[in-house]
């Protein structure tokens, strides 16, 4: 508990010591308890993947798939990437977890294709902090070499806040992922900062249209002009766009008419757990 002590006399040093509620002092409690037993969590192996399919949106092919990490715990069962993964961030857990999540993800495709299950790409969600690190790209190539899986397989979705205000490091960073072949995709498009610079400056392969703007087409007019106008810019930009969150046949039907590329969503799937996916989508 020496640990605990010591990080709670951090938390407190910062000029609030002595307005400590007892609520306040609780929930940071419950943080710390949280971050001990995340970090127990990745040497017990406590993470799994579960691997969400990407279809397109006219043949209904599977091209591709994401891969969302869960928490199995001992008392709680599943725990959704939600609960844990700001955390994680903050603690710089992230960093180990997500090199755990990128190996992981290659290795299972690696996996399906020795059964004769050839995804186009995986997808992968990587945290401002891990493109922050200075070893970046370094460790991402180990990922590739140490698995096998193909570099241009490999897709890594980011954010707009972390393209934002970045500098120079992050644009030759992005520069050599994409030297390898790696694509890159933007996460949760149009929900971050409205500056569309960075699409110009980031050698960027795909949008994803949030699920915010998927879920309400095609009733509200504003989200069905939204969507319409990111297809319409990512096209015009010779980007691929993918829709999250696609759960109606009516959402899937507006979008493929607009010339969406792909979608994911619950029409077709949620996020699989391995085993689910290959008797889904692999060979018979
Ligand atoms: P995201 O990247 O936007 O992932 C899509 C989320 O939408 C997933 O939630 C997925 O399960 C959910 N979803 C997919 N289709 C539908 C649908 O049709 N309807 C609805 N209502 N939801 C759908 P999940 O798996 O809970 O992940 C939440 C977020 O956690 C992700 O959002 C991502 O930002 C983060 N995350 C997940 N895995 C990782 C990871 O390995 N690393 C990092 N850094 N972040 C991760
Ligand atoms: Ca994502
Ligand atoms: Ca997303
Ligand atoms: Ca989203």
């Amino acid at each position: 508990h020496a640990e605990v002590a010591l990080y709670q006399v951090k938390a407190q040093g910062r000029g609030s010591y002595g307005f400590h509620t007892p609520e306040l002092s609780a929930q940071a409690a419950e943080r710390l308890e949280l971050e001990a037993r995340l970090r127990h969590a990745l040497g017990n192996e406590e993470f799994l993947l579960h691997f969400q399919p990407q279809l397109d949106c006219v043949s209904g092919a599977l091209v591709g798939c994401e891969a969302l990490v869960r928490w199995n715990t001992p008392d709680q069962g599943l725990v959704a990437p939600t609960r844990f993964i700001p955390l994680a961030e903050e603690t710089g857990l992230i960093l180990p977890l997500g090199d755990w999540v990128l190996r992981t993800a290659c290795r299972q495709g690696m996996r399906w294709l020795d059964v004769g299950l050839v995804l186009e790409t995986i997808a992968v969600n990587l945290s401002a902090r891990q493109l922050l690190q200075p070893d970046c790209v370094g460790r991402i190539e180990q990922a590739l070499s140490a698995t096998g899986w193909p570099a241009h397989r490999l897709k890594l979705e980011l954010t707009e806040s972390m393209l934002m205000g970045e500098g120079d490091e992050t644009e030759q960073r992005l520069q050599a992922l994409r030297a390898l072949g790696i694509r890159l995709s933007i996460d949760d498009f149009g929900t971050g900062y409205s500056s569309l610079a960075y699409l110009r400056r980031f050698a960027i392969d795909e949008l994803k249209i949030d699920r915010s703007f998927v879920r309400d087409i095609p009733a509200q007019r504003d989200d069905r002009e939204i969507a319409a106008t990111i297809i319409a810019m990512a096209r015009n930009l010779r980007l691929r766009v993918v829709a999250e969150g696609v759960e109606t046949e009516a959402q899937l039907e507006f979008l493929r008419e607009r010339g969406c590329e792909a979608y994911q969503g619950y029409l077709c799937a949620p996020p699989l757990t391995p085993e689910a996916f290959a008797a889904r989508f692999g060979p018979r």
